[in-house]
């Protein structure tokens, strides 16, 4: 166990577990707010899925995954053994609660209600943000150049215009493009594309691990206190001062804790008797350090399912959804697989130094985080399930995190997020 010297309460305000961006995100405004934080995580250094994003502040997704009619173009993709998505049969069982929840979430009451919810978050992400960025000296990695998505049929294009429109009437501002206007915004691309879509409001970050790291640094220098420990178990048996349990027996104490676990929050939730859907979305990507392409602003392959930025640190080229579980071993097929498509459609990319990755995005079936008090264990609070928002929403989780923390009303209904909704 690894302690600060510090002058530190012996019963810290907040325990925050999990040292993600979304648990550092909460830890920071937390202690903003004059908390006393303590942070406990298995592993600090250690790989984590918000090491190896693909960079984007996508503020423009603000609708669920689950669409009406996804079933059965994932039917198609499933066929195909290297395609976007994937399932191990073998964690069919455990994840059909899931799935099932899923297909719900893609009815069009429902639809509405997730997007506005996303929406909702969404919309104030940069102003909660640019604070964060500015306070941890991240500015000069962000990059606010839009993004482009691009088609390689008028028919797709066409078949994604509802969604296109609906996203207009949530707030989003995007414009098509014809051929020479995608040609004209991102050179490097193959000259294949009939229509692009240009976000403006998206941004991209160059290097996703070293947000974390220099969030982590602030975070300790702030004065947080760092435990090294994996949580077994919640302990609420104090209802003033409850515990995280750790798998060595021992128990960090503070006056609230934040379970902020990332994929692996639902055992926590369990141990006090919340029920979630919560499964890894697992995501692979590539990342080309010698790349010699020239790329601007993340770019998505709207009938492909896959995306391009261009991090500090080389072009990441990733995407796909794989059900697999926690434990599974990576395939990194599949990373090649998305390479093979990066080569096709940015001509010429260098792949030498390429360093493949998988990661567990946190994903809920209705595409929402659980944000809110535990029912259950009123000291308890959730910040996790962000799907792949993570990124995009951690400092606004953060900063509802703190409101509730403070018992601050906050700016924005926070029923939508509430666990609660997976008990009914
Ligand atoms: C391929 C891919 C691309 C993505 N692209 C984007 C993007 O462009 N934009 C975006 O916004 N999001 C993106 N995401 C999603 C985003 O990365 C995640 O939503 C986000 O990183 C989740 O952060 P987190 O802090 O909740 O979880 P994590 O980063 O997984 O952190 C969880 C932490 O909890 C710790 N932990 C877990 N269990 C325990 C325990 N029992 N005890 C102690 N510690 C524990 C872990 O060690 C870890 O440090 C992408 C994800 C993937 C996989």
């Amino acid at each position: 166990m690894t302690q600060e010297t510090r002058h530190f309460p012996e019963t810290p305000d907040v325990v925050v577990i999990g040292a993600g961006i979304v648990g550092l995100a909460c830890a920071w405004s937390a202690i903003r707010d004059g908390a006393s934080v303590t942070v406990v995580d298995r592993d600090f250094e250690g790989d984590r899925t918000s090491y190896g994003n693909a960079g984007g502040i996508a503020v423009t997704e603000s609708t669920p995954i689950s669409v009406h009619g996804l079933y059965w173009k994932a039917m198609k993709w499933l066929c195909d053994p290297l395609g976007p998505l994937a399932l191990d049969w073998k964690h069919l069982p455990a994840a059909l609660p899931w799935f099932m929840e899923f297909q719900r979430a893609g009815n069009r009451t429902r639809f509405r209600e997730i997007s506005l919810a996303l929406a909702n978050l969404n919309s104030r992400v940069y102003d909660d943000i640019v604070p964060m960025f500015q306070d941890v000296g991240y500015m000069n990695h962000f990059y606010q150049r839009g993004a482009l998505t691009v088609y390689e049929t008028d028919e797709a294009f066409a078949a994604d215009q509802p969604e296109w429109n609906f996203k207009r009437e949530l707030g989003v501002r995007w414009r098509a493009m014809s051929a020479d206007e995608v040609r004209e915004c991102e050179p490097s691309l193959a000259h294949v594309f009939r229509k692009g879509v240009f976000l403006e409001d998206w941004a991209h970050i160059g290097d996703p691990k070293l947000l974390v790291t220099r969030l982590r640094d602030r975070v300790r220098q702030l004065g947080a206190q760092f435990v090294t420990g994996a949580v077994r178990a919640l302990d609420p048996s104090d209802a003033l001062v409850p515990a995280a349990v750790l798998e060595s027996g021992v128990r960090v104490k503070g006056r609230q804790i934040v379970v902020a676990t990332g994929a692996w929050s639902a055992e926590l939730a369990q141990s006090i008797g919340d029920r979630v859907l919560l499964d890894s979305e697992r995501g692979y990507n590539t990342t080309l350090p010698s790349h010699g392409v020239n790329l601007s602003r993340e770019v998505i392959f709207a009938e492909r399912k896959f995306v391009a930025t261009p991090l500090d640190i080389g072009v990441r080229i990733g995407g796909a959804a794989e059900f697999a579980g926690l434990k599974a071993p990576p395939n990194y097929k599949r990373s090649d697989a998305l390479l093979t498509l990066g080569k096709k459609f940015l001509p010429g990319i260098n792949d030498s130094g390429a360093v493949k990755w998988m990661g567990h995005r946190p994903a809920t079936p209705d595409s929402l985080p659980v944000i809110g008090r535990s029912p259950k264990v009123s000291s308890v609070i959730y910040a996790f399930g962000h799907g792949h928002l993570g990124l995009t929403q951690s400092a606004t989780t953060g900063a509802l995190i703190a409101d509730i923390l403070t018992e601050r009303s906050s700016k924005i209904d926070l029923t939508p997020y509430a666990i609660s909704r997976f008990s009914k």
